[in-house]
């Protein structure tokens, strides 16, 4: 690999986490440029690459037959160096609890605009904590991306928690040759309200505290609490609030652990939701980065007559996360990217160089 053709990127820039490396690997697949990492996770406690960001990497060299140098556990450099993207079926195994939806998140972009469909099926975690929850992939962000051309459609096959693993989620995509930018300002009329209490070998009075204390912070009507055991390898507990709009979907994840009560871990749901229920911003705090990156690629596409490059997104406060997303993208695409204040909220404006 030629150093000189290579863009190199510094891991450890804004918050110096996974998101730089899935981002920077992702696009690079997308865009067929080689790129190097340095400083890989460098702002963690235990830097370099995980086996959740080495099966993601791995992931994303198959799908584009790419050379790689450093991929390995605890490596803190990593070559890339993309080949073309080759649609298809495709398995891939985390190995260990690390979470499946961070897998697809890293091989999702060049898939959704590859020549053919594509069928993924990733083992792994499927509802881990500080990752999308795979009711998250599915209620939230998904419907999003579609809205933009492609069809990817996710199903869960099995149950993977935190530390047992052993889930399994079965991914189809449908590609798009253009990705249709959008602006999404408002969450429009409330659509329903929910919550859902997730519980796997676990006593069930677990998820009945949690239900009837979302239940009474929440307003919710007992048929919009649902208690739903579910088969695992491993002991699990997860709490959602959804709160569903006409244009958007937010799902507030409580991840229920050792040592902390049901009653917290439902709290704790609560509070995040009503964070977001403080404004009228439709984008949560999750949604916010990681919707950036199909709308910058919108935006980075050459322009035609038909198809709306970029658009805008109001959120309510942007995490350091999608900060750190925000310049990343910045470096890696021909696009900009501007926020504005909008009363209490932010909005961050996407658009292709060429039109600024
Ligand atoms: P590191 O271990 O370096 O922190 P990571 O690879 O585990 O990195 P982050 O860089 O922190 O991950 O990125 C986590 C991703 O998971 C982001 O896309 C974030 O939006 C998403 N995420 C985290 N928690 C939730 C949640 N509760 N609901 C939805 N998405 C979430």
């Amino acid at each position: 690999m030629a150093a000189a053709e290579m863009i190199t990127i510094d891991g450890s820039k804004g918050e110096g986490g996974g998101q730089i490396l899935r981002t920077s690997i992702g696009l690079s697949a997308v865009s067929g440029k080689a790129i190097r990492i340095e400083r890989i996770r460098a702002g963690r406690e235990k830097p370099g690459l995980m086996r959740q960001h080495l099966t993601a990497m791995k992931a994303a060299a198959e799908i584009c037959d790419a050379e790689m140098i450093g991929a390995e556990l605890q490596s803190q450099t990593l070559q890339f160096q993309p080949g073309p993207v080759r649609p298809g079926s495709y398995e891939f195994r985390v190995g260990t609890a690390g979470s499946a939806t961070l897998v697809l998140q890293t091989v999702l972009p060049a898939l959704i605009q590859a020549e053919a469909p594509s069928e993924i099926i990733i083992e792994g975690g499927t509802h881990n904590q500080w990752a999308p929850p795979f009711d998250y992939l599915q209620r939230v962000f998904l419907p999003l991306l579609n809205r933009m051309g492609p069809t990817v459609e996710a199903k869960l096959e099995r149950y993977g928690f935190f530390p047992a693993g052993g889930g399994r989620i079965h991914v189809t995509i449908q590609p798009a040759k253009m990705l249709t930018g959008f602006a999404l300002l408002e969450r429009g009329a409330v659509v329903s309200k929910s919550a859902r209490i997730l519980i796997s070998n676990l006593p069930l009075n677990i998820a009945e505290r949690e239900a009837e204390r979302l239940a009474r912070r929440l307003n919710l009507q007992p048929e919009e609490v649902k208690i739903d055991p579910v088969t695992a390898h491993g002991p699990g507990n997860l709490v959602f609030a959804e709160f569903a709009y006409e244009h958007v979907t937010e799902l507030a994840t409580g991840f229920g652990r050792v040592g902390t009560s049901a009653e917290h871990v439902a709290e704790e749901t609560v509070q995040e939701i009503r964070e977001y229920l403080k404004s009228p911003a439709p984008v949560g705090e999750y949604l916010a980065d990681q919707i950036l990156l199909p709308l910058a690629m919108s935006a980075a596409q050459p322009h035609t007559v038909r198809t709306k490059r970029g658009g805008s997104f109001r959120a309510h406060k942007l995490s350091r996360h999608t900060t750190t997303h925000i310049d990343i993208l910045r470096m890696l695409l021909p696009v900009q990217i501007e926020v504005s204040e909008m009363e209490s909220d932010r909005v961050v404006t996407v658009s292709p160089v060429d039109a600024v």
